[in-house]
């Protein structure tokens, strides 16, 4: 859907430069380009553990987490770190610890999608321009300084055996 360029000129943004950018956009090149909200899946993986959902297509972000390719080449670096630390023939066993070690961390960024969309959107902008650091994104270290690859190697064993410990006790 297109939109009249006055339509899109947001009237929170006071910065000229942005106000001048937008009007000087041909109309036809303004597009409504919906941002959606989607529940996290149950699961990335199916019944028996043959197929993997990897990237946006097991968990979409919203573009205020800044996060989404990362977490998608995060995905693909621990589900082959997770194929080499099983070795042959445990392909089942790797996708099982792929998904234990990759569910949580995945949602708790998804989430700081939300929060900055929130901050942003519903921002006090006498407030921020008084101080206008506070509407800076956060860089979060646990997000931005985690090496994926290392904790993948590194906590392999213990997941496996917690899954294991589960089965034997459900
Ligand atoms: C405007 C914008 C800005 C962004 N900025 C950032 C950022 O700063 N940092 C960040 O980390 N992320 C950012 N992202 C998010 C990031 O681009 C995505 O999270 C990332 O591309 C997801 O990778 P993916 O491989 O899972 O999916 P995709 O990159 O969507 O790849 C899926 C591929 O599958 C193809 N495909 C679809 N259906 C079929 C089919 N039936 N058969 C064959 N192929 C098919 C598609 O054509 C596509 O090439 C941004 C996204 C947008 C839109």
């Amino acid at each position: 859907m297109f939109y009249e360029a006055d339509v899109v000129v947001p009237d929170v943004s006071r910065d000229p430069v942005v106000v001048e950018l937008v009007k000087m956009t041909p109309p036809e090149r303004l597009f409504d380009y919906k941002l959606v909200f989607r529940d996290p899946l149950p699961t990335f993986i199916s019944p028996l553990a043959r197929t993997a959902l990897i990237g946006d297509a097991a968990h979409p972000f919203l573009p205020t987490s800044i996060q989404g390719a990362s977490q998608a080449m995060e995905d693909g670096v621990v589900l082959a770190a997770c194929l080499d630390r099983a070795g042959k023939g445990k392909v089942q066993e790797a996708v099982r610890v792929w998904e234990r070690i990759r569910y949580e961390r995945v949602h708790k960024i998804q989430q700081t999608g939300i929060t900055t969309r929130e901050q942003w959107h519903k921002a006090d902008w006498d407030a921020i321009w008084k101080d206008p650091e506070s509407m800076h994104l956060k860089r979060e270290a646990w997000i931005l300084d985690f090496d994926a690859e290392a904790d993948a190697y590194a906590s392999y064993d213990s997941v496996r055996e917690k899954q294991a410990e589960e089965s034997r006790d459900s």
